[in-house]
């Protein structure tokens, strides 16, 4: 077998082992194929094996490939987003998980409402506090989730989060307990269903799925090491 097509393979048995161990629907979890950097051949395998949905990080690599791949398959943006680029991404993406900071959402409304389109968010929240990484403040995060649910062309979905990187996986376990309680808090506050968890890249994606994640991110695992 192509080795994408076993990696794919590979990485959604664990996400299904990993989901039983938590007595949850494997269904509920789905897997984000991140391709940033990755050449078209090797998307186009993972499509042919059946993969259908895709995280990118930069627009003018996200553009081209969508212009040869088109949308059979599904694009979301999981990187950091600069506001002046928020007409491009709304055009872009099914699903922006990096939404931080009020002007951003802002952008993003006012090109979704150009646009016609209501656009799917979810909040970054930045909860180690690391200033290399973006994301909003946990005790921000509720005054942001109010401001954003306000503007009509964008809808929250939920939250996500990356947390520092650690050789143990066990270790970002407190990170997403903390994301999911979160979700629960401001799903109390506000009465918004946010239903959706982005959580889980290649090093620890079983442990976020045992805590409720229900979009992971991967990378390496699926299409080998960025070089
Ligand atoms: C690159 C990236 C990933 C994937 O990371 P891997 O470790 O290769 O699985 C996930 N999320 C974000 C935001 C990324 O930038």
């Amino acid at each position: 077998m192509f080795p994408i097509a076993q990696n794919l393979k590979d990485v959604r048995a664990a996400i299904a082992a990993a989901a039983h161990r938590a007595r949850r629907d494997p269904g509920s979890v789905r897997l984000v194929a991140v391709s940033k950097t990755v050449d078209l051949s090797l998307i186009r395998a993972a499509v042919d094996a059946g993969q259908d949905l895709f995280g990118e990080n930069y627009l003018q690599e996200a553009r081209d490939k969508i212009a040869v791949l088109g949308r059979p398959v599904s694009w979301h943006l999981v990187g950091h987003l600069q506001s002046n680029k928020a007409r491009e991404a709304v055009a872009l993406f099914d699903l922006i998980h990096a939404v931080d900071r009020l002007k951003l959402a802002r952008a993003l409304d006012a090109a979704a409402a150009r646009q016609g389109k209501v656009q799917d968010v979810l909040i970054q929240v930045n909860q180690a506090g690391e200033a290399t990484k973006s994301g909003v403040d946990p005790a921000a995060a509720p005054a942001l989730l109010q401001e954003v649910a306000r503007l009509p062309h964008l809808r929250v979905l939920g939250l996500m989060t990356m947390p520092p990187w650690f050789p143990d996986p066990e270790a970002a376990r407190p990170y997403f307990q903390a994301l999911r309680a979160l979700q629960d808090h401001l799903r109390g506050l506000t009465g918004l269903p946010l239903t959706e968890l982005s959580m889980g890249m290649s090093g620890d994606f079983a442990v976020a799925v045992e805590e409720g994640s229900t979009l992971v991110r991967v990378g390496t695992a699926i299409f080998g090491s960025r070089g």
